[in-house]
């Protein structure tokens, strides 16, 4: 996995204060993404055990509510297998902080078994995602009034309820 960017004490993606890592590589290719260089999934720099330390380190700071992971894509799949491993530590050793992921998959379509992009570790990720923003970035459905989102057909999905009901619970968010 490569990172292009890390925005620390971000307020714009998600509630609160966040660190947000931009994770490399997208096939989705939205047309009037604001940021086609992270497509290419060896953009910025690689994702290395350094980086993950630091992220936890800085994410330790007390005024943080939480981390943002958001691309590029986060579930393809060289992602998924390193994120997935990220999301273990957080919960380990930061449990009291959220997570939110911003994907270009729809989560009852892709990201469920026998989806394209269900892996063995998917699961796992989204039972310990508290947030997800799902759906393509759809230029004609744009809207700039919107929180946490781009355009109209994009959810903002609590995803503990949703596990817990095993149907798609919008986050009161929306
Ligand atoms: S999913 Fe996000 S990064 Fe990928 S093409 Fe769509 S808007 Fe761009």
């Amino acid at each position: 996995m490569h990172i292009g960017e890390i925005i620390t004490a971000d307020c714009a993606n998600g509630t609160g204060i966040r660190l947000s890592i931009f994770v490399s590589g997208c096939t989705n290719r939205c047309k009037g993404c604001f940021q086609p260089q992270t497509w290419d999934f060896e953009y910025g720099e690689p994702y290395t055990s350094e980086i993950e330390n630091l992220i936890i380190k800085e994410l330790s700071n007390s005024y943080y509510d939480g981390i943002t992971i958001l691309g590029g894509e986060p579930f393809e799949i060289s992602n998924q297998r390193e994120i997935v491993k990220l999301l273990r530590r957080i919960r380990n050793e930061l449990p009291e902080r959220t997570v939110w992921i911003y994907t270009g998959f729809t989560y009852d379509k892709d990201l469920v078994k026998g989806g394209c992009r269900y892996i063995e570790c998917t699961d796992e990720i989204l039972d310990h995602t508290d947030v997800l923003v799902d759906g393509k970035f759809i230029l004609e459905q744009k809207n700039i009034a919107l929180h946490f989102r781009g355009s109209e057909n994009q959810r903002i999905i609590d995803m503990k309820q949703t596990r817990k009901n095993g149907k798609v619970i919008l986050s009161a968010l929306h």
